[in-house]
Protein backbone atom coordinates (compact mmCIF):
# COMPACT_ATOMS: atom_id res chain seq x y z
CA UNK A 1 0.00 0.00 0.00
CA UNK A 2 2.71 2.25 -0.48
CA UNK A 3 4.23 3.30 -3.86
CA UNK A 4 7.73 1.12 -4.29
CA UNK A 5 8.81 3.70 -7.15
CA UNK A 6 8.54 6.76 -4.03
CA UNK A 7 10.54 6.78 -1.30
CA UNK A 8 9.04 9.62 0.33
CA UNK A 9 5.68 7.37 0.13
CA UNK A 10 7.20 4.37 2.13
CA UNK A 11 8.29 7.74 5.26
CA UNK A 12 5.28 7.35 6.79
CA UNK A 13 5.36 10.27 9.73
CA UNK A 14 5.99 8.95 13.24
CA UNK A 15 2.98 10.59 14.85
CA UNK A 16 1.63 9.25 18.38
CA UNK A 17 -1.82 8.47 17.04
CA UNK A 18 -2.42 6.73 19.93
CA UNK A 19 -2.48 10.55 22.29
CA UNK A 20 -5.27 12.35 21.59
CA UNK A 21 -4.07 15.75 22.50
CA UNK A 22 -7.41 17.76 20.23
CA UNK A 23 -10.64 15.30 21.46
CA UNK A 24 -10.95 17.32 24.58
CA UNK A 25 -11.18 20.71 22.53
CA UNK A 26 -14.12 19.32 20.81
CA UNK A 27 -17.64 19.23 23.01
CA UNK A 28 -18.94 16.73 20.66
CA UNK A 29 -17.07 14.10 21.97
CA UNK A 30 -17.47 14.70 25.72
CA UNK A 31 -21.50 14.11 24.74
CA UNK A 32 -20.75 11.09 22.72
CA UNK A 33 -17.70 9.37 24.45
CA UNK A 34 -16.23 6.30 22.61
CA UNK A 35 -17.85 7.46 19.31
CA UNK A 36 -15.73 7.50 16.03
CA UNK A 37 -16.68 9.85 13.71
CA UNK A 38 -14.98 9.41 9.88
CA UNK A 39 -17.06 11.80 8.24
CA UNK A 40 -14.94 15.05 8.41
CA UNK A 41 -15.31 15.11 4.61
CA UNK A 42 -19.18 15.59 4.85
CA UNK A 43 -18.57 18.43 7.13
CA UNK A 44 -16.11 18.83 10.26
CA UNK A 45 -16.79 18.53 14.25
CA UNK A 46 -16.39 22.33 15.97
CA UNK A 47 -14.02 23.36 18.61
CA UNK A 48 -15.49 24.64 21.79
CA UNK A 49 -13.97 28.18 20.53
CA UNK A 50 -16.05 28.64 17.79
CA UNK A 51 -19.27 27.44 19.39
CA UNK A 52 -17.85 30.00 22.03
CA UNK A 53 -17.48 33.11 19.18
CA UNK A 54 -20.52 32.57 17.94
CA UNK A 55 -22.42 32.54 21.25
CA UNK A 56 -19.99 35.71 21.82
CA UNK A 57 -21.28 37.82 18.89
CA UNK A 58 -24.83 37.41 19.70
CA UNK A 59 -24.14 38.41 23.54
CA UNK A 60 -21.55 41.05 22.80
CA UNK A 61 -21.85 42.64 19.23
CA UNK A 62 -24.63 41.90 18.00
CA UNK A 63 -26.47 44.03 15.35
CA UNK A 64 -26.85 44.63 11.36
CA UNK A 65 -23.89 44.65 10.03
CA UNK A 66 -23.68 47.64 7.06
CA UNK A 67 -26.70 48.78 8.21
CA UNK A 68 -26.33 51.02 11.61
CA UNK A 69 -24.37 54.51 12.52
CA UNK A 70 -24.18 53.51 15.89
CA UNK A 71 -21.44 51.96 17.35
CA UNK A 72 -22.83 48.44 17.95
CA UNK A 73 -23.38 47.52 14.38
CA UNK A 74 -20.08 49.16 13.46
CA UNK A 75 -18.56 46.83 15.76
CA UNK A 76 -20.31 44.34 13.93
CA UNK A 77 -19.32 45.22 10.88
CA UNK A 78 -15.60 45.54 11.55
CA UNK A 79 -15.91 41.91 13.17
CA UNK A 80 -16.86 40.72 9.17
CA UNK A 81 -14.07 42.90 7.87
CA UNK A 82 -11.37 41.47 9.47
CA UNK A 83 -12.58 37.91 8.74
CA UNK A 84 -12.35 39.00 5.03
CA UNK A 85 -8.64 40.51 5.73
CA UNK A 86 -7.41 37.01 7.66
CA UNK A 87 -8.91 35.00 5.16
CA UNK A 88 -7.53 36.92 2.17
CA UNK A 89 -4.17 36.99 4.35
CA UNK A 90 -4.56 33.01 4.78
CA UNK A 91 -5.29 31.95 0.92
CA UNK A 92 -2.30 34.01 -0.10
CA UNK A 93 -4.66 37.01 -1.83
CA UNK A 94 -2.53 39.73 -1.16
CA UNK A 95 -1.01 42.93 -3.10
CA UNK A 96 2.61 43.59 -3.93
CA UNK A 97 2.98 44.65 -0.11
CA UNK A 98 1.76 41.75 1.41
CA UNK A 99 -1.35 43.32 2.22
CA UNK A 100 -4.55 41.56 2.36
CA UNK A 101 -6.88 42.13 -0.28
CA UNK A 102 -9.86 41.86 1.47
CA UNK A 103 -12.50 43.31 -0.77
CA UNK A 104 -11.57 40.29 -3.27
CA UNK A 105 -13.16 37.92 -0.31
CA UNK A 106 -17.18 37.36 -0.73
CA UNK A 107 -19.29 35.28 1.83
CA UNK A 108 -21.38 33.20 0.86
CA UNK A 109 -23.59 30.31 2.00
CA UNK A 110 -21.30 27.26 0.71
CA UNK A 111 -19.02 26.06 -1.37
CA UNK A 112 -22.13 24.63 -3.92
CA UNK A 113 -23.44 29.17 -3.92
CA UNK A 114 -19.67 30.33 -4.52
CA UNK A 115 -19.29 28.17 -7.82
CA UNK A 116 -22.90 28.82 -8.95
CA UNK A 117 -21.82 32.33 -8.55
CA UNK A 118 -19.14 31.91 -10.66
CA UNK A 119 -20.54 30.01 -13.29
CA UNK A 120 -23.60 32.50 -13.34
CA UNK A 121 -22.29 35.89 -12.91
CA UNK A 122 -18.62 35.49 -14.26
CA UNK A 123 -19.23 32.76 -17.08
CA UNK A 124 -21.56 34.44 -19.13
CA UNK A 125 -19.32 37.87 -19.41
CA UNK A 126 -16.42 35.13 -21.32
CA UNK A 127 -18.46 32.24 -22.72
CA UNK A 128 -19.36 32.14 -26.43
CA UNK A 129 -21.38 29.46 -28.49
CA UNK A 130 -18.92 27.18 -29.43
CA UNK A 131 -16.44 27.98 -26.10
CA UNK A 132 -15.50 24.85 -24.42
CA UNK A 133 -15.63 24.71 -20.06
CA UNK A 134 -13.66 21.81 -18.54
CA UNK A 135 -13.87 19.99 -15.83
CA UNK A 136 -12.96 16.89 -14.06
CA UNK A 137 -14.95 13.63 -13.59
CA UNK A 138 -14.05 13.82 -10.23
CA UNK A 139 -15.86 16.95 -9.08
CA UNK A 140 -18.60 16.90 -6.66
CA UNK A 141 -21.65 18.11 -8.05
CA UNK A 142 -21.52 21.57 -6.90
CA UNK A 143 -18.76 22.01 -9.34
CA UNK A 144 -20.45 20.44 -12.36
CA UNK A 145 -23.88 21.22 -12.31
CA UNK A 146 -23.62 25.13 -12.03
CA UNK A 147 -21.00 24.49 -15.30
CA UNK A 148 -23.57 21.69 -17.60
CA UNK A 149 -26.13 24.43 -17.01
CA UNK A 150 -23.59 27.95 -17.96
CA UNK A 151 -22.97 25.61 -20.55
CA UNK A 152 -26.33 25.12 -21.89
CA UNK A 153 -26.93 29.17 -21.32
CA UNK A 154 -24.18 30.06 -23.52
CA UNK A 155 -24.26 27.52 -26.12
CA UNK A 156 -20.88 26.09 -25.02
CA UNK A 157 -19.55 22.73 -24.69
CA UNK A 158 -18.79 20.97 -21.24
CA UNK A 159 -15.85 18.86 -21.40
CA UNK A 160 -14.39 15.92 -18.86
CA UNK A 161 -10.68 16.04 -17.90
CA UNK A 162 -10.57 11.71 -16.96
CA UNK A 163 -8.47 10.29 -14.52
CA UNK A 164 -6.16 7.03 -14.50
CA UNK A 165 -8.64 4.62 -12.87
CA UNK A 166 -6.52 5.78 -9.17
CA UNK A 167 -7.35 9.31 -10.02
CA UNK A 168 -4.00 10.50 -11.77
CA UNK A 169 -4.71 13.03 -14.29
CA UNK A 170 -1.89 13.47 -16.63
CA UNK A 171 -0.50 15.16 -18.98
CA UNK A 172 -1.03 13.90 -21.83
CA UNK A 173 -4.96 14.26 -21.16
CA UNK A 174 -4.48 17.40 -19.75
CA UNK A 175 -3.21 18.40 -23.35
CA UNK A 176 -5.69 16.31 -25.19
CA UNK A 177 -8.78 18.14 -23.48
CA UNK A 178 -7.70 22.06 -22.95
CA UNK A 179 -7.14 23.40 -25.98
CA UNK A 180 -8.06 27.34 -27.71
CA UNK A 181 -11.58 26.32 -27.20
CA UNK A 182 -11.09 26.47 -23.26
CA UNK A 183 -12.07 29.39 -21.52
CA UNK A 184 -12.48 27.81 -18.19
CA UNK A 185 -10.95 25.04 -16.25
CA UNK A 186 -12.80 23.94 -13.09
CA UNK A 187 -11.49 21.46 -10.89
CA UNK A 188 -11.50 20.48 -7.46
CA UNK A 189 -7.75 20.76 -5.44
CA UNK A 190 -8.68 17.63 -4.05
CA UNK A 191 -11.16 15.05 -4.94
CA UNK A 192 -13.94 14.18 -2.05
CA UNK A 193 -14.19 10.46 -3.37
CA UNK A 194 -10.88 9.34 -4.21
CA UNK A 195 -9.17 12.31 -1.38
CA UNK A 196 -6.09 12.25 -4.40
CA UNK A 197 -5.05 16.07 -4.89
CA UNK A 198 -5.58 16.83 -8.49
CA UNK A 199 -2.87 18.87 -10.01
CA UNK A 200 -4.42 22.33 -10.19
CA UNK A 201 -1.78 24.27 -11.12
CA UNK A 202 -0.77 22.45 -14.22
CA UNK A 203 -4.29 23.20 -14.86
CA UNK A 204 -4.33 26.53 -14.60
CA UNK A 205 -0.97 26.83 -16.31
CA UNK A 206 -2.91 24.90 -19.07
CA UNK A 207 -5.98 27.48 -19.33
CA UNK A 208 -3.61 30.73 -19.05
CA UNK A 209 -1.33 30.05 -21.73
CA UNK A 210 -5.54 29.91 -23.81
CA UNK A 211 -6.20 33.42 -22.43
CA UNK A 212 -8.51 31.05 -20.38
CA UNK A 213 -9.53 31.42 -16.70
CA UNK A 214 -9.06 28.79 -13.56
CA UNK A 215 -11.59 28.42 -11.30
CA UNK A 216 -10.65 26.24 -7.65
CA UNK A 217 -13.31 23.96 -5.23
CA UNK A 218 -11.20 24.52 -2.75
CA UNK A 219 -13.70 22.34 -0.15
CA UNK A 220 -12.11 19.70 0.45
CA UNK A 221 -8.12 21.37 0.36
CA UNK A 222 -8.53 23.90 2.77
CA UNK A 223 -9.46 21.60 6.05
CA UNK A 224 -5.62 19.54 5.17
CA UNK A 225 -3.59 21.90 3.66
CA UNK A 226 -1.83 25.22 3.32
CA UNK A 227 -3.63 26.71 0.09
CA UNK A 228 -2.35 30.16 -2.03
CA UNK A 229 -4.09 30.90 -4.97
CA UNK A 230 -0.81 32.85 -6.15
CA UNK A 231 0.54 29.15 -5.90
CA UNK A 232 -2.19 27.20 -7.46
CA UNK A 233 -2.69 30.08 -10.52
CA UNK A 234 -6.29 30.65 -9.81
CA UNK A 235 -8.33 33.17 -10.71
CA UNK A 236 -11.64 31.79 -8.13
CA UNK A 237 -11.28 29.67 -5.50
CA UNK A 238 -14.39 28.64 -2.75
CA UNK A 239 -15.04 26.69 0.21
CA UNK A 240 -17.05 25.98 2.75
CA UNK A 241 -16.64 27.06 6.58
CA UNK A 242 -18.16 23.96 8.07
CA UNK A 243 -16.00 21.60 6.51
CA UNK A 244 -12.98 23.94 8.49
CA UNK A 245 -14.06 23.57 11.68
CA UNK A 246 -16.36 26.56 10.95
CA UNK A 247 -20.62 26.82 11.26
CA UNK A 248 -22.62 25.70 8.33
CA UNK A 249 -24.00 28.27 6.66
CA UNK A 250 -21.20 30.38 5.50
CA UNK A 251 -18.94 29.85 2.52
CA UNK A 252 -16.17 31.99 1.12
CA UNK A 253 -15.73 32.41 -2.81
CA UNK A 254 -12.57 34.93 -3.62
CA UNK A 255 -11.97 36.19 -7.18
CA UNK A 256 -9.47 38.56 -9.31
CA UNK A 257 -10.89 41.84 -8.40
CA UNK A 258 -11.07 42.80 -11.71
CA UNK A 259 -12.85 39.94 -12.79
CA UNK A 260 -15.46 40.16 -9.98
CA UNK A 261 -15.99 43.43 -11.13
CA UNK A 262 -16.59 42.33 -14.57
CA UNK A 263 -19.49 40.12 -13.71
CA UNK A 264 -22.87 40.86 -12.65
CA UNK A 265 -24.65 40.50 -9.29
CA UNK A 266 -25.89 36.96 -8.27
CA UNK A 267 -28.38 37.91 -5.71
CA UNK A 268 -30.27 41.62 -5.96
CA UNK A 269 -31.84 43.26 -2.90
CA UNK A 270 -30.34 44.70 0.05
CA UNK A 271 -27.02 45.87 1.01
CA UNK A 272 -25.67 45.23 -2.33
CA UNK A 273 -26.18 48.77 -4.18
CA UNK A 274 -25.45 52.19 -3.88
CA UNK A 275 -28.32 54.01 -5.16
CA UNK A 276 -31.69 53.01 -6.66
CA UNK A 277 -34.65 54.68 -8.76
CA UNK A 278 -37.43 53.39 -9.85
CA UNK A 279 -35.84 52.71 -13.21
CA UNK A 280 -32.57 50.68 -12.09
CA UNK A 281 -29.58 50.49 -9.22
CA UNK A 282 -26.11 51.47 -9.16
CA UNK A 283 -24.28 48.48 -7.75
CA UNK A 284 -22.03 48.61 -4.75
CA UNK A 285 -18.44 48.17 -5.24
CA UNK A 286 -17.40 44.07 -4.50
CA UNK A 287 -17.63 42.56 -2.43
CA UNK A 288 -20.93 44.01 -1.51
CA UNK A 289 -22.27 43.77 -4.89
CA UNK A 290 -22.14 39.74 -4.00
CA UNK A 291 -23.99 40.15 -1.04
CA UNK A 292 -27.44 40.61 -0.92
CA UNK A 293 -29.20 40.81 1.77
CA UNK A 294 -28.18 39.97 5.86
CA UNK A 295 -25.36 37.46 6.20
CA UNK A 296 -24.87 35.26 9.12
CA UNK A 297 -22.41 37.75 11.00
CA UNK A 298 -21.92 35.46 14.05
CA UNK A 299 -21.41 32.60 11.58
CA UNK A 300 -18.73 34.72 10.00
CA UNK A 301 -17.00 35.68 13.13
CA UNK A 302 -16.88 32.21 14.43
CA UNK A 303 -15.29 31.43 10.74
CA UNK A 304 -12.94 33.29 11.97
CA UNK A 305 -11.77 31.61 14.99
CA UNK A 306 -11.90 28.78 13.25
CA UNK A 307 -9.75 29.19 10.34
CA UNK A 308 -7.05 30.88 13.21
CA UNK A 309 -7.79 27.75 15.47
CA UNK A 310 -6.99 25.67 12.05
CA UNK A 311 -4.19 26.95 10.69
CA UNK A 312 -2.48 28.65 14.05
CA UNK A 313 -2.99 26.85 16.80
CA UNK A 314 -3.51 23.48 15.19
CA UNK A 315 -1.50 24.13 12.26
CA UNK A 316 -1.51 22.63 9.26
CA UNK A 317 2.11 21.02 9.68
CA UNK A 318 0.36 18.87 12.53
CA UNK A 319 -2.85 18.62 11.01
CA UNK A 320 -0.88 16.82 7.72
CA UNK A 321 1.58 14.63 9.67
CA UNK A 322 -1.14 13.41 12.23
CA UNK A 323 -3.72 13.19 9.43
CA UNK A 324 -0.87 11.62 7.23
CA UNK A 325 -0.44 9.20 10.26
CA UNK A 326 -4.25 8.17 10.83
CA UNK A 327 -4.59 7.34 6.58
CA UNK A 328 -1.16 5.17 6.78
CA UNK A 329 -2.45 2.91 9.66
CA UNK A 330 -6.25 3.15 8.54
CA UNK A 331 -4.86 1.98 4.88
CA UNK A 332 -2.40 -0.21 6.71
CA UNK A 333 -5.41 -2.47 8.17
CA UNK A 334 -7.91 -2.13 5.33
CA UNK A 335 -5.48 -4.04 3.13
CA UNK A 336 -5.20 -6.84 4.99
CA UNK A 337 -8.68 -7.35 4.49
CA UNK A 338 -9.12 -8.98 1.65
CA UNK A 339 -13.09 -8.27 0.67
CA UNK A 340 -12.47 -4.76 0.88
CA UNK A 341 -11.81 -2.81 -2.51
CA UNK A 342 -10.04 0.26 -2.02
CA UNK A 343 -11.43 2.96 -4.96
CA UNK A 344 -8.49 4.65 -6.24
CA UNK A 345 -5.17 4.48 -5.48
CA UNK A 346 -4.51 1.35 -2.41
CA UNK A 347 -0.91 4.05 -1.97
CA UNK A 348 -1.25 5.87 1.73
CA UNK A 349 -0.09 8.82 0.97
CA UNK A 350 -2.59 9.33 -2.52
CA UNK A 351 -5.29 10.10 0.31
CA UNK A 352 -5.40 13.73 1.77
CA UNK A 353 -7.90 12.36 4.42
CA UNK A 354 -10.40 10.79 2.67
CA UNK A 355 -10.51 6.47 1.87
CA UNK A 356 -13.54 5.42 -0.08
CA UNK A 357 -14.33 1.74 -0.47
CA UNK A 358 -16.74 -1.10 -0.72
CA UNK A 359 -16.95 -4.09 1.08
CA UNK A 360 -17.28 -7.20 -1.63
CA UNK A 361 -21.22 -8.05 -1.99
CA UNK A 362 -22.23 -5.69 0.56
CA UNK A 363 -24.72 -2.58 0.13
CA UNK A 364 -22.59 0.93 1.21
CA UNK A 365 -26.16 1.25 3.24
CA UNK A 366 -26.01 -2.06 5.22
CA UNK A 367 -21.95 -1.29 5.86
CA UNK A 368 -22.65 2.00 7.34
CA UNK A 369 -25.42 1.05 9.39
CA UNK A 370 -23.74 -1.84 10.86
CA UNK A 371 -20.91 0.77 11.69
CA UNK A 372 -23.22 3.09 12.84
CA UNK A 373 -24.39 0.17 15.56
CA UNK A 374 -20.85 0.31 16.64
CA UNK A 375 -20.95 3.83 17.23
CA UNK A 376 -18.55 4.71 13.89
CA UNK A 377 -19.75 7.22 11.28
CA UNK A 378 -19.06 6.88 7.72
CA UNK A 379 -20.52 8.07 4.53
CA UNK A 380 -22.09 5.92 2.06
CA UNK A 381 -24.22 6.73 -1.27
CA UNK A 382 -23.03 8.39 -4.02
CA UNK A 383 -21.36 11.57 -2.33
CA UNK A 384 -22.48 13.80 -4.77
CA UNK A 385 -20.38 12.10 -7.56
CA UNK A 386 -22.53 10.12 -9.90
CA UNK A 387 -20.39 10.90 -12.99
CA UNK A 388 -17.03 9.69 -11.19
CA UNK A 389 -18.83 6.75 -9.38
CA UNK A 390 -20.32 5.73 -12.68
CA UNK A 391 -16.54 6.20 -14.90
CA UNK A 392 -15.68 4.23 -11.87
CA UNK A 393 -18.24 1.13 -12.67
CA UNK A 394 -19.18 0.83 -9.06
CA UNK A 395 -21.87 -0.95 -8.78
CA UNK A 396 -25.20 0.49 -7.70
CA UNK A 397 -23.41 3.87 -8.06
CA UNK A 398 -22.40 3.81 -4.62
CA UNK A 399 -19.48 3.29 -2.16
CA UNK A 400 -18.58 3.65 1.49
CA UNK A 401 -16.11 6.85 2.52
CA UNK A 402 -14.50 6.23 5.89
CA UNK A 403 -12.64 10.62 6.22
CA UNK A 404 -10.33 11.69 8.70
CA UNK A 405 -9.44 14.47 10.42
CA UNK A 406 -6.43 15.80 12.84
CA UNK A 407 -8.89 15.07 15.77
CA UNK A 408 -9.16 11.56 15.11
CA UNK A 409 -6.49 8.97 16.98
CA UNK A 410 -6.20 5.17 16.63
CA UNK A 411 -9.11 3.97 18.86
CA UNK A 412 -11.32 5.68 15.80
CA UNK A 413 -9.41 3.41 13.09
CA UNK A 414 -9.50 0.41 15.14
CA UNK A 415 -13.04 0.90 15.93
CA UNK A 416 -13.52 1.17 11.99
CA UNK A 417 -11.89 -1.63 11.38
CA UNK A 418 -13.49 -3.98 14.23
CA UNK A 419 -16.54 -2.70 12.64
CA UNK A 420 -15.73 -3.92 9.48
CA UNK A 421 -15.15 -7.82 10.53
CA UNK A 422 -18.70 -7.50 12.23
CA UNK A 423 -19.95 -6.49 8.90
CA UNK A 424 -18.41 -8.96 7.11
CA UNK A 425 -19.46 -11.95 9.39
CA UNK A 426 -23.02 -10.48 9.80
CA UNK A 427 -23.81 -11.46 5.74
CA UNK A 428 -21.09 -14.89 5.86
N1 LIG B 1 -17.02 20.49 -3.35
C1 LIG B 1 -16.50 19.44 -2.71
C2 LIG B 1 -15.21 18.85 -3.21
C3 LIG B 1 -17.16 18.90 -1.62
O1 LIG B 1 -16.66 17.83 -0.99
C4 LIG B 1 -18.37 19.49 -1.19
C5 LIG B 1 -19.12 18.92 -0.04
O2 LIG B 1 -19.06 17.76 0.26
C6 LIG B 1 -18.86 20.59 -1.88
C7 LIG B 1 -18.15 21.07 -2.95
C8 LIG B 1 -20.12 21.25 -1.48
O3 LIG B 1 -19.98 21.87 -0.24
P1 LIG B 1 -21.24 22.57 0.43
O4 LIG B 1 -22.25 21.50 0.66
O5 LIG B 1 -20.70 23.14 1.70
O6 LIG B 1 -21.73 23.59 -0.54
Amino acid sequence: FFDASDAASRAWPRVDIDANPYKASFPLFSEHPGIAFLDSAATAQRPACVLDAQKRFYETMNANPLRGLYSLSIEATEAISSVRRQIAALIGAVDEKGAPRANEVVFTRNTSESLNLVARSFAPTVLEPGDEVAITIMEHHSNLIPWQQACRAAGATLVYLRPTKTGELTDEEIAAKIGPKTKIVAATQVSNVLGVRVPVEKLARAVHAQGGYMVVDAAQSVPHMPVDVRELGADFLAFSAHKALGPMGVGVLWGKLELLEAADPFLTGGEMIDSVTESGAVWAPVPEKFEAGTQDAAGIYATGVALDYLANQVGYEAIRSREAALVHYAMSRLVELPWIDILGSIYWDRHHGVISFNVRGIHPHDVASILDMHNVCIRAGHHCAQPLLAWLECENLACCRASLAFYNDRADVDAFIDGLQSVWSTFH
